[in-house]
């Protein structure tokens, strides 16, 4: 097994052993939305929350994130909750900010798909000994993505990879915001990185993200990683893409079915080579 076999955040454990699901909002906006939202999704099964204070949008106008404010919410919902979160860092001017806000309380750096390849970023990141989840870059390769996470590894932090879809021929012509990569999955499985998948971003609208999660699921990547939201009609970000807290439990049951499913299936196989 690889150095990336298992990845440990306060109580929880990330490893092949199960699937991990994180969810929340794309970007803190409020208390009663981040509490709201942290609530449902740990009653129906997620063991991190996550949620976005400083948010790389593609215009400088549209809503950037609460900051500081939004990282005291989250860490807050984190603490009220008892799980550990997951946030976005954008520039290492804030890696500090988000080590002050979390007072002790367990969590994970996001990279961001923007942010794939800032190698200084990376480093930086990988300083803290935190564990990291790399989102692939938009247009990066596999294999771009596995030296750029060697940034962070070289400083001590624990990587997982995250698959968040790619900019495509079907993308451009309008099949999807990306392109879910499912191959980019078993790849970086392959090369040993424990792999989330990010239903939520390739989607682009809500209804796509339930079936693209349960194809992940099915394929046995090691988390998914999930837009929540109390009222999608009014989010700040991805709106269109945020299930609804309905549309969380619902994807969680059909999920641990699929999860029983592949259970019981190598049981019984187990059993046939047996006999
Ligand atoms: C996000 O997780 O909200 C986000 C901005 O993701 P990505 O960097 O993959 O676009
Ligand atoms: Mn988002």
């Amino acid at each position: 097994m690889s150095e990336h076999s298992k990845v440990q955040v306060g109580d929880v454990t990330i490893s092949s052993d199960k699937h991990t699901y994180i969810a929340g909002p794309c970007s803190v906006e409020n208390q009663e939305q981040i509490f709201t939202v942290a609530e449902h999704v740990i009653k129906n099964g997620a063991t991190i929350l996550r949620g976005g204070a400083y948010k790389p949008r593609t215009s400088p106008t549209a809503f950037q994130g609460l900051g500081e404010r939004g990282l005291e919410l989250l860490f807050s919902a984190g603490k009220k909750f008892n799980v550990p979160v997951l946030t976005e860092v954008m520039d290492s001017s804030q890696i500090e900010t988000i080590i002050k806000a979390s007072c002790g309380h367990p969590f994970i750096f996001q990279i961001g798909a923007r942010n794939a390849l800032n190698y200084f970023l990376l480093r930086e990141v990988g300083k803290t000994g935190m564990p990291v989840l790399l989102k692939r870059g938009k247009g990066a390769m596999v294999s771009e993505m596995i030296s750029a996470s060697e940034y962070i590894t070289i400083g001590g932090s624990p990587v997982i990879m995250c698959e968040r879809g790619i900019m495509s021929f079907s993308s451009a012509s309008g099949i999807g915001r990306f392109t879910a990569d499912h191959m980019a999955i078993l790849k970086f499985q392959e090369a040993g990185f424990l792999t989330i998948f990010d239903p939520s971003h390739p989607a682009g609208k809500r209804e796509y993200v339930t079936p693209l999660a349960l194809s992940a699921v099915a394929l046995g990547a090691n988390g998914t990683v999930v837009e929540v939201h109390n009222n999608p009609a009014v989010a700040l970000s991805d709106k269109d893409q945020a299930l609804t807290l309905e549309d969380f439990s619902l994807l969680m049951r059909k999920a641990k079915g699929i999860e029983m499913a592949l259970e019981i299936c190598s049981e019984v196989i187990k059993e046939e080579q047996l006999v």
